[in-house]
């Protein structure tokens, strides 16, 4: 048996509970792992609270993301002993995920743990640091370099953004960072922010083209923020856009692209393929300073990630959650 948080459906709705769940329950996959550490990211907190339908399949153990050990394996890849990392191809939304001490995965999915991070670290940066990292690959990929001018971050006290802000800062950009949450400026200025903007200033409905501002933008947001962004870009400057904090929709139009040459690039990391995801975790062990991972990150137990996902959607976390699940 092993600990778990089970979603379960029924005619009233959906629940979430810590239980014991047997190992003959596991879904098929070639690799039995022994999760360590898990964490709670966006998308967690909408499968636990039932807020959005992330999950896809009931009853399900939540989590996009683990870090572990194997324990038994018939991939080629990977034998018992071995350190890995798993985020996302939808486990977690179809599979059984990481919010539990046990995981059937496939092996294909799989990367191996960084030398440059414990497996709680690597949870601290998680789907949230990754994705972070790989909307940084996408600017860089459109010309964004240091020295091209600041480089905005929306949502930028929350996973996504704080480690967006950090990586950026290290990497030598001038770093503005969008909060809604004013008494987080010394902490976005720790991790590296230059200058604060109040999330306010992007909610509303704004004009087409605003004042050239922006040479690269990372955007958690969508909605109105995401059009406001746009707007507000520098010619020939790139947005990659990988959030909806702020809504689906996008009531922008085509001005910036068509006038100021501006590319938003559409970043996804549940289905990267192996190549890049696995370049995106080399360039986090590169780029990103370990030490700061304490500083953002808050440490729940697997039964208080049920009201840790409400907080999450509340807008009330500051930075990661992690998750021990058995405590090496
Ligand atoms: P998070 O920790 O909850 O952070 C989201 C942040 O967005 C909040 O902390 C808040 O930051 C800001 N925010 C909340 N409501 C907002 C609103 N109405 N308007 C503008 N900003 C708002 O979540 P996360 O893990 O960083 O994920 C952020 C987003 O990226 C989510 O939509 C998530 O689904 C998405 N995501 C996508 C991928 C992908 O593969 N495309 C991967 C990971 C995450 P402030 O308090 O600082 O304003």
């Amino acid at each position: 048996m092993f600990e778990a948080i089970l979603i379960e459906k029924n005619e009233t709705g959906q629940t979430a509970r810590l239980t014991n769940v047997g190992e003959h329950a596991l879904p098929e996959g070639d690799v039995t792992v022994r999760v360590a550490w898990s964490t709670l990211n966006y998308k967690d907190a909408l499968a636990i609270t039932g807020k959005a339908p992330v999950v896809r399949r009931f009853p399900m153990i939540p989590g996009i993301d683990l870090a572990g050990v194997i324990e038994a394996s018939d991939h080629p890849n990977w034998k018992p002993g071995d350190k890995v990392v798993l985020n996302g191809w939808g486990v977690g939304e179809t599979h059984w995920g990481g919010l539990a001490q046990k995981a059937r995965l496939k092996g294909e999915w799989l990367v191996p743990l960084e030398s440059a991070f414990s497996m709680a670290q690597a949870m601290a940066i998680g789907t949230a640091g990754y994705t972070a990292m790989l909307c940084i690959m996408a600017l860089e990929k459109h010309g964004v370099t240091p020295g091209d001018g600041p480089v905005l971050v929306t949502g930028a006290a929350g996973g996504v953004g704080s480690i967006a802000v950090a990586l950026l800062s290290k990497l030598g950009h001038e770093v503005v960072a969008v909060t809604g949450r004013p008494e987080e400026v010394d902490y976005l200025k720790g991790l590296g922010a230059s200058d604060i903007l109040p999330r306010s200033r992007f909610s509303e409905p704004g004009r087409p083209l605003g004042r050239e501002q922006w040479a690269g933008a990372v955007d958690v947001a969508g909605g109105p923020v995401l059009a406001n962004v746009c707007a507000s870009m520098r010619y020939r400057g790139t947005v990659a856009a990988c959030g909806l904090a702020a809504g689906m929709s996008l009531p922008a139009t085509v001005a910036p692209f068509i006038l100021r040459g501006v590319t938003l690039a559409g970043i996804d990391s549940v289905m990267c393929p192996q190549p890049e995801r696995r370049e995106a975790w080399r360039r986090l062990g590169k780029d990103l300073d370990p030490t700061i991972l304490d500083g953002l990150c808050e440490t729940v137990t697997l039964a208080e990630c049920i009201p840790a996902a409400s907080r999450l959607l509340a807008g009330q976390v500051r930075g990661r959650v992690i998750v021990p699940l058995d405590g090496t």
